[in-house]
């Protein structure tokens, strides 16, 4: 073993906490035995339905030996989302908490960049690619792996201390590294959360059919919105948290202090007329540098039209 393995762990892990990272775990970098049959069963369930992307690098989701070259740890972190206020929900269509600001992807990379850079000058030089939410990385095993937390029955991870309201980011790299242990799962026989899906997309625990899923539907379905989400869509027009708001352990869940999080004040203030009126001009504006830019102006539509629907036969 390294003898600056155990040092530079413990450095990681104060400056992941001095950069606003809530958690941090590491991992040895290594092929994902026990993820490559349910993933390969997911797959031919169609359960990614038009999630073509979880078709590819099949192997790289296994091994981030294959992504990273020489990597020998993967550091997984998680940074809070959790809103000190919620948009209001009364005349609205509903989004998701981490959709309310800034595009996590942007904010987060560029905090992993800035540690990573400080990490250096105190170490010297590493190896490393750093992730959030975009490569083929089995993100929430890797925070299993970790300790960081559990994965719950609604297929999230959880913690004790934060519940489950927060981003998913690693840093996987050439340096040798002291893993830590995995933690133990404290959902007991608690359901909330499969009783709770309107949709019935928590097929079993810690499954979830994605055709099934809202958030599947409102985000990552090119088509139009299939018939069976037909009266269950409880008014969301971007993401679903249900699963996430029922489960008793985000009663943890405390406010972030991340400035760009703030929720964008249109979102605030709009109310479903407004919504209806959305033109292209307006939805590049209010979402310009939000997470909701990747379902484009026609998939916000489609889906607000589709809500309408339902909304005119009331
Ligand atoms: S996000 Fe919503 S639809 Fe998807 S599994 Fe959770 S509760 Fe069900
Ligand atoms: S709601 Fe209950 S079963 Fe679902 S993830 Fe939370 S603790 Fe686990």
């Amino acid at each position: 073993m390294n003898s600056n393995a155990e040092k530079y762990s413990q450095l990681i892990k104060a400056r992941a906490q001095s950069f606003g990272f809530q958690s941090c775990g590491i991992s040895k970098a290594g092929f994902l035995e026990e993820e490559a049959r349910p993933l390969e069963a997911w797959l031919k369930n169609n359960f990614h339905g038009e999630m073509k992307y979880m078709e590819n690098h099949f192997d790289k989701r296994l091994d981030p030996r294959l992504l990273v070259e020489g990597s020998k740890s993967v550091i997984s972190l998680s940074y809070n989302y959790f809103p000190d206020e919620q948009i209001s929900t009364l005349d609205n269509f509903k989004i998701s908490k981490y959709a309310y600001a800034e595009d996590y992807h942007e904010v987060i990379k560029e905090i992993l960049r800035d540690m990573v850079s400080g990490l250096q000058e105190e170490i010297g030089e590493f190896a490393f690619r750093v992730f959030v939410d975009s490569a083929p990385v089995l993100e929430r095993s890797w925070a299993r792996k970790s300790g960081i937390g559990w994965v719950g029955k609604n297929a999230n991870l959880i913690t004790k201390q934060n519940g489950s309201f927060y981003f998913l980011a690693e840093i996987i790299c050439d340096l040798e590294l002291i893993p830590d242990h995995e933690t133990t799962d404290h959902c007991g026989t608690c359901r909330k959360c499969i009783d709770a899906c309107p949709t019935n997309a928590i097929v079993s625990e810690k499954l979830i059919d994605g055709s099934k899923c809202i958030s599947y539907a409102t985000i990552e379905l090119k088509d139009s919105i299939p018939d069976y989400f037909k009266d269950k869509m409880d008014d969301w027009m971007f993401g679903c948290d249900v699963c996430q708001d029922v489960c008793p352990w985000n009663r943890f869940s405390a406010p972030h202090h991340q400035t760009k999080f703030r929720p964008n004040e249109s979102l605030k203030n709009f109310k479903k007329g407004e919504w209806k009126e959305l033109t292209q001009e307006l939805f590049s504006e209010v979402f310009r540098k939000s997470p909701v830019k990747r379902t484009k102006f026609a998939g916000l539509k489609r889906n607000i039209e589709f809500l309408e629907k339902k909304s005119d036969k009331l």
